[in-house]
């Protein structure tokens, strides 16, 4: 059933999961705000969104900052109309173990995940309502369930999860679901990093994530960006207030 053409939002979708997700929604037919950082780190995304026949706007916000987000989603409704689809996927990961990890790790991590997918909601919710349509979709993780090295990390997918429900619950009556995409290992920078700092070589990180996955292979983006097509399609409205473990085996 192909979905109605809408105006999505995606954060942190220079790079990884979220350039994945802003393709495949343009594909789906949506015109789509791409999110990240900094509006130049945008371009590779938008530029491979409007060759293939699509239309996107880049736009550089920080998730963490009210007055930002609220620009930002500004400058979106007048260049490509009202976002009814959002997914909040910026993400940092500042990892240590307890008795290591600073107060600004925390904060940082707590800020721009949780804080993050707060401020961008807040401010998308309103066209939603107005529409009497809306998907949101956040990123939660495995780590929700806990992970050595992630205290800050796992509190806030965790902390995501409970987001989402509330969202689903509050915003139900004005045809918006909320749901979680709670990934496992994906091959993006983000697990790069993580096999620098173990000080291990990302093929061989890879490899030995991959034998203990009931698949075995470890994730792709576009293996999410598919899942969240699904969340933000038409057909998918009775779908709200779930957790998507997207981990090629069994999590929860
Ligand atoms: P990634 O490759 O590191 O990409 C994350 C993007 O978010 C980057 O482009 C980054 O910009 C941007 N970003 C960071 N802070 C931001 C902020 N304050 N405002 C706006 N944008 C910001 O990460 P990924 O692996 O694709 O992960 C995407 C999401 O999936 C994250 O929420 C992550 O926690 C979640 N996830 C990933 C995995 C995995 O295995 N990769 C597993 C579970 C969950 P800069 O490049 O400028 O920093």
């Amino acid at each position: 059933m192909p979905t109605t053409p809408r105006t999505a939002i995606v954060t942190g979708a220079a790079r990884g999961i979220g350039a994945a997700t802003a393709k495949r929604l343009a594909a789906d037919g949506h015109q789509v705000g791409v999110l990240d950082l900094d509006a130049a780190s945008c371009a590779d995304t938008v530029g491979a969104i409007t060759d293939a026949g699509g239309q996107a706007v880049g736009v550089g916000v920080d998730v963490a900052d009210a007055d930002q987000v609220a620009a930002a989603v500004e400058q979106v409704v007048e260049a490509l109309g009202a976002p009814t689809i959002l997914v909040n996927n910026a993400g940092i990961t500042r990892d240590n173990l307890i008795f290591k990890m600073t107060e600004q790790d925390w904060d940082s991590v707590l800020g721009v995940h949780l804080r993050g997918a707060f401020l961008m909601t807040r401010a998308v919710q309103g066209h939603m309502t107005a529409e009497k349509f809306g998907r949101i979709v956040n990123l939660s993780s495995t780590s929700a369930l806990g992970n050595r090295g992630q205290v800050n990390y796992a509190a806030a997918k965790a902390g995501l999860q409970g987001f989402t429900k509330t969202l689903a619950i509050e915003l139900g009556k004005f045809g918006v679901t909320a749901n979680a995409v709670a990934p496992g290992f994906i091959q993006t920078d983000m697990t790069r990093a993580t096999a620098e700092r173990l000080g291990v070589p990302f093929e061989d990180f890879v490899a030995f994530s991959a034998k203990e996955i009931p698949v075995q292979r470890v994730g792709q983006p576009e293996d999410i960006a598919a899942t969240i097509s699904f969340l933000t399609s038409d057909e998918a409205g009775f779908v709200s207030g779930q957790v998507i473990y997207v981990a090629g085996g069994p999590k929860d």
